[in-house]
């Protein structure tokens, strides 16, 4: 099995060397906790096996995944690099450390003002339309600016429907058709076209699909690198690279993974004669996926139709099992070494039918009080989470070497009900 679990000799779930237990008692529950080695690790892990075949390698950490700032300042003193999606997370990158030229923004669908505010803290601008090209023209002085394109590679893959980001039913990217001429407009207006970017899905922990997306990428790269005379300073294939949810999925053998894709892209470059561009990649979910787990603590064991085994967080707390159906690795925290005796569903504290973290589990006997470990929640995970039913967002706790640290305080009832306020007609 190659899920990211460990147990200490009291049979209790280890995290980062702490004792989920421990933790569960000094900060209550719901929390998340994250190892901060694990997520150094990955990333080194990430970084290493590309570099070792393509020196001129850097990673853009997808920070949708996890924006937590404790996070983003581990990978800042790595020296990783930031794709940003929003200027939200712009703005929090900067404040983090990171330069705008460790930044890349590949919007979609953003406003002027959006774009005049990334392109002001000098982060490259990644665009996605004709559209969005003109209207970057109008509202900022193209001259010399440097900008990337995201093309539409027509490969998809993913986990889920919602999460394949290629292909003619997506809502990302220029057409292969339309981007010698992209390219050579962008050059009219004054910009200096620098970068082509794609990025195909999510969770995918199957090398072929990346190659096809490479493949297809370099095409359209190798196209406009002759037809309109761009010389790229990089290429970007994106995030997706996948992690195992179950216990029956395998790591995917990243070396060998960095070594096919790099081959494939260094024959495209030499087909097309494109000299040696940086080679970006975005992962996010590799790089914080398996480095967080939710504690939560069950309250009820109900025996109707069905078991349930209650806790205390929901779809409000750990969305993507409601949203992608996904399956996340559920253990009870204080039971490490015991074995599954039944089936059960893991049923979360929100008002809704769907709001549940599993179905059919085995799991061994379930008491109330008992702690269980959702894992592979650090990527979109968190972020995803909302105020639904009214309930707080839970705390981040950080661990490091057995050392934990409130990363994110809990909200308050107040926290959530800040921003309103009443009309004097109601008063
Ligand atoms: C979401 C996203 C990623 C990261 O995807 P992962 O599956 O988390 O690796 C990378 N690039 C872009 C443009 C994205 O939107």
């Amino acid at each position: 099995m190659d899920l990211n679990i460990k147990t200490n000799d009291k049979g209790h779930l280890d995290i980062g060397g702490a004792d989920a237990c421990e933790l569960v008692e000094e900060y209550g529950t719901p929390i998340y906790v994250i190892d901060e080695e694990r997520v150094r690790d990955n990333y080194n892990r990430f970084y290493n096996a590309f570099t070792k075949f393509y020196p001129k390698f850097k990673v853009f950490y997808a920070c949708k995944a996890n924006t937590n700032i404790a996070v983003l300042k581990i990978l800042e003193e790595e020296g990783c690099c930031i794709d940003a999606v929003s200027p939200g997370e712009v703005y929090i990158c900067k404040k983090m450390g990171f330069s705008g030229d460790r930044i890349l923004f590949t919007g979609n669908n953003i406003r002027n003002d959006e774009m005049d505010y990334v392109n002001s803290e000098d982060v490259i601008l990644n665009i996605d339309s004709v559209s969005a090209l003109k209207r970057l023209a109008e509202s900022i002085d193209p001259q010399g600016k440097k900008i990337s394109f995201r093309v539409n590679p027509m490969v998809g893959a993913g986990h889920h429907g919602h999460c394949i980001t290629g292909g003619e039913m997506s809502k990302f990217g220029i057409m292969e058709t339309e981007a010698v001429e992209i390219y050579k407009l962008a050059k009219e207006l004054g910009f200096e076209p620098v970068g082509m970017h794609s990025h195909i899905g999510s969770g995918i922990l199957d090398p072929e699909p990346f190659k096809l997306a490479i493949e297809s990428t370099m095409n359209i790269a190798g196209k406009v690198h002759q037809e309109a005379g761009i010389d790229f300073e990089f290429i970007d294939f994106g995030g997706g690279v996948g992690i195992p949810y179950t216990p029956e999925e395998e790591l995917l053998d990243l070396e060998h993974f960095a070594e096919e894709n790099i081959k494939l892209f260094k024959e495209k470059l030499e087909e097309f004669d494109m000299g040696e561009p940086i080679l970006y990649l975005e992962p996010g979910r590799y790089i914080v996926g398996d480095a967080s787990v939710i504690l939560v603590e069950v309250n009820s064991v109900k025996e109707s139709y069905r078991k349930f085994i209650g806790v205390d967080a929901g779809f409000n707390t750990l969305l993507r099992p409601a949203m992608y159906d996904s399956y996340h690795h559920i253990v009870v925290a204080n039971k490490m070494n015991e074995e599954p005796t039944q089936t059960v569903d893991v049923a979360g504290n929100v008002c809704e039918s769907g709001d549940l973290f599993a179905r059919d589990r085995p799991l061994p006997d379930i008491e109330e009080g008992d702690i269980l470990g959702i894992l592979n929640a650090g990527a979109y995970g968190y972020t995803m989470a909302s105020n639904y039913n009214s309930r707080p967002l839970p705390a981040e706790i950080l661990v490091k070497n057995g050392e934990s640290f409130v990363i994110r305080e809990a909200q308050t009832f107040d926290d959530i009900f800040e921003k309103q306020s009443i009309p004097e007609h109601l008063k």
